[in-house]
């Protein structure tokens, strides 16, 4: 991904990706969908205008096709020891497509969990949905959410259909202005993904070693410093507007309208009061992605071409 449209593509998904996270930041850009209809996130959030062209991910950026990892190791191992490499989509001549969906969990998210104002953050009629369609999925789980939902964990790990991947430790951010996320410290940014890694790796013997950044934030010194967590950063070509979406149509159409060969498409499954549509999104988005000849499969499964 190169050139104007590259940046741009980047903006949006960035802006999109951000819409999984935290919202009680009275300092920060709220995160919001990159339709125009996008509203402001609701009531316990402090209202804020978003800072024109702010952030943008910046490079460097490795967006190839090939596969990564090796036949024996972990999909999405990485032994490249100077930079975390990259994923944005797989091949370009294949009707394949992966959904992948992210959990997260910020201290603010757990807080109103923990209070009772949110009931759960594990959108289950989601996951049911994937179940009942037959719909492989790679999930990218933050390692709060795991603590929260070990159980939960063990069955998405042991169900054939789903691959597990890891979203950092608590959703903050690799860069230093990413919306109103806060940001990890370079000094602990291997040891905060790595926490994440070591903690899927307990609930689940098939655990990848895909990863994702919050808010699809990060910096060249991000990348450097996390290479040695042996993980692959999975970016993303359709951001799925799911973040504080205020129903399921613009989500529905959001991915429709962008989805191509190859494509990577987010969204969320915390639910609550975060992402409270990706449920009723969801099985238009399979039944039409179906009826255009995609087959859906894992990150892995499309960085293999299928194979
Ligand atoms: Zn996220």
């Amino acid at each position: 991904m190169t050139g104007a449209r590259g940046i741009a593509l980047l903006l949006v998904a960035a802006l999109v990706m951000a819409g999984c996270g935290e919202q009680e930041s009275s300092t920060g850009v709220v995160p919001l969908s990159t339709t125009p209809t996008a509203s402001p996130p609701p009531s316990t959030a402090t209202p804020s205008t978003p800072r024109p062209g702010s952030p943008a991910p910046s490079t460097p950026r490795v967006s190839t096709p090939t596969p990564v990892g090796t036949p024996n190791g972990r999909p999405g191992a990485s032994h490249n020891s100077n930079l975390m490499p990259i994923v944005d989509h797989g091949p370009r001549d294949q009707k394949l497509v992966a959904l992948t969906f992210d959990a997260d969990l910020t201290a603010a998210m757990r807080k109103r969990l923990l209070s009772g104002k949110v009931t759960s953050y594990y959108n289950a009629t989601l996951i049911k949905e994937l179940r009942t369609l037959q719909v492989p999925a790679t999930m990218f789980l933050t390692g709060m959410w795991m603590e929260e939902y070990p159980e939960v964990t063990r069955e998405l790990a042991a169900d054939p259909l789903f691959e597990l991947g890891t979203h950092t430790y608590d959703h903050r951010a690799f860069t230093k202005h990413c919306y109103t996320l806060g940001s990890v410290p370079r000094s602990d940014m291997l040891a905060d993904v790595q926490k994440a890694v070591t903690q899927l790796d307990k609930l689940d013997p098939h655990a990848t070693r895909w990863f994702r950044f919050p808010g699809g934030c990060y910096d060249g010194t991000a990348l450097h410093e996390l290479a040695p967590a042996g993980v692959t950063a999975v970016g993303l070509d359709v951001p799925g507007a799911d973040g504080f979406a205020k129903s399921p149509k613009p989500i529905v159409k959001q991915v429709l309208s962008h989805v191509q060969n190859g494509s990577i498409v987010v969204l969320h499954m915390h639910g609550g009061d975060n992402a409270p549509y990706t449920d009723e999104a969801i099985t238009p988005i399979v039944k039409e992605l179906r009826t255009r000849g995609f087959q859906l499969v894992t990150v892995t499964q499309l960085m293999n071409g299928n194979r």
